[in-house]
């Protein structure tokens, strides 16, 4: 069996506790002295980092969510200074505005352990190439594949997203073995490479996915490994607690969330109450090593399970289960955070649009598609089609800027969409995950 750190993914849950504990408590003391906003938090809930005695203390920190991270100027919350820093990245916050994140050396080692352990206890090696098709830039995804890849020794294929028939081409000339790329984008592969007719079960050595970013099923899970013949491994993680960092091993069970960096709680989404393990609800993180920004109780507003149960490799530590939903409205589209506010935010900027919209999500062949629809003002609905077209390309140009993905614009006649009495449903998912 091939581990990338054997020592401490097999280290005994005993000891693993008691680093965890050592790790929590130095945490909890290095914020409250050193971060303003950390201690005016502990403060407000009145919890002195002496108060912090077993693992289960954790409970009594204030917890962190989104908006901390949106709303807060990266130096309010940043513990390191412009010269400690090695990198930013971002993701898109509830609003147009995005959450920034930055790192220093060290931020960047301990993830790029994270990343190397997991696709080594998913079965990659020094012998694997792999070809990162997630975007390489502000999303971690690319970055955070690519260290943790080339840091165990693989040879990675930095194709990032889009041009599917060269990423196909790439993978058949260059022998690639394994691809991480969102569970959509695997799919949709399968679908061009028929086209132009390639059997990626035969033609290629493809033989393995690490896929996230998005939600995904068992039934995708089937169709990628029966049709494609590549094992599918899932993977997750979120931009503020670093990028991509858990994955399955080969085991296909739960992805191992490493301890002796993490600690994991499920709260009750609505009374915010710590749950046993393998109830379902929110996952709330602390990130043990963090220097930069650091984290601790982050809300990630994804609905799962945590298992602590020993798992088939023999790794001790625990294992997070499917996201199967989240406690806010944000849609996961191609892999992008986007939230309706910010579909709202964008289109009531323009004074020709009325109050009413609706997002239809579709699936086309196996990725999605989001059209926005929009009322026109009764006023703007009779303006000539040239003034409307130049309208429509505006808004789509603003949409693509704010939520970093295209989406179809229909401009419709005032009255038409449907209004509610209640909270407005403005999102109309016809996607079959
Ligand atoms: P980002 O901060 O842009 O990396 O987005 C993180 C969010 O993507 C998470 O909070 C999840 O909602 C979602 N996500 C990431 N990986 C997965 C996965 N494997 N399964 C389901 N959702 C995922
Ligand atoms: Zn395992």
């Amino acid at each position: 069996m091939s581990a990338w750190n054997p020592k401490m993914e097999f280290m005994p849950k005993e000891e693993l506790d008691k680093l965890q504990l050592k790790l929590l408590k130095a945490l909890v003391h290095r914020l409250y002295d050193y971060s303003p906003f950390y201690r005016q938090r502990m403060d407000l809930a009145k919890v002195h980092p002496d108060r912090i005695r077993s693992l289960t203390d954790v409970a009594k920190l204030p917890c962190m969510q989104k908006k901390d991270l949106r709303d807060l100027e990266p130096g309010q919350l940043f513990m390191a200074s412009n010269r400690e820093l090695v990198r930013y990245h971002a993701s898109s916050g509830t609003t147009g505005r995005p959450t920034i994140v930055g790192y220093t050396q060290k931020d960047v080692d301990t993830w790029t352990e994270s990343v190397a352990r997991g696709i080594a206890s998913a079965g990659l090696g020094a012998d694997d190439i792999l070809q990162v098709a997630y975007t390489y830039g502000l999303f971690t995804g690319g970055l955070g594949l690519h260290y943790g890849a080339e840091r165990l020794g693989c040879t990675v294929v930095p194709a990032s997203t889009g041009n599917s028939e060269r990423q196909l081409d790439m993978i058949k000339r260059l022998g690639v073995t394994a691809i991480a790329c969102t569970p959509s984008y695997l799919m949709h592969l399968g679908e061009v490479s028929q086209r132009i007719g390639l059997d990626i079960k035969s033609d290629t050595n493809l033989r393995l996915g690490i896929l996230g970013a998005e939600p995904w099923s068992e039934g995708m899970r089937g169709r990628m490994e029966d049709g494609l013949g590549v094992k599918a491994i899932n993977i997750y993680g979120t931009s503020e607690l670093s990028g991509p960092l858990w994955c399955e091993c080969v085991e296909q069970r739960g992805m191992h969330v490493w301890g002796d960096q993490t600690l994991l709680e499920v709260v009750d989404p609505e009374t915010g109450e710590t749950l046993s393990p393998g109830e379902k609800g929110e996952l709330v993180v602390t990130m043990l090593l963090k220097e930069a920004v650091p984290i601790i109780r982050y809300r990630t507003g994804d609905i799962t399970t945590v298992d602590w149960e020993e798992c088939g490799c023999g790794r001790s530590h625990p294992r997070l289960g499917r996201i199967t939903g989240r406690v806010d409205d944000m849609l996961i589209i191609r892999g992008i955070n986007v939230f309706p506010s910010q579909v709202e935010y964008v289109l009531m900027s323009n004074p020709e649009l009325g109050n009413e919209f609706q997002i239809v999500l579709e699936r086309k062949g196996a990725l999605d598609d989001m059209l926005v629809r929009v009322e026109l003002k009764p006023e703007s609905f009779q303006d000539n089609v040239a003034k409307l077209e130049s309208l429509k390309s505006r808004i789509n140009e603003r949409l693509k800027n704010t939520l970093m993905i295209s989406a179809e614009v229909e401009l419709t006649e005032p009255g038409t969409l449907p209004r509610f009495e209640g909270k407005a449903k403005r999102v109309v998912d016809k996607r079959n995950i």
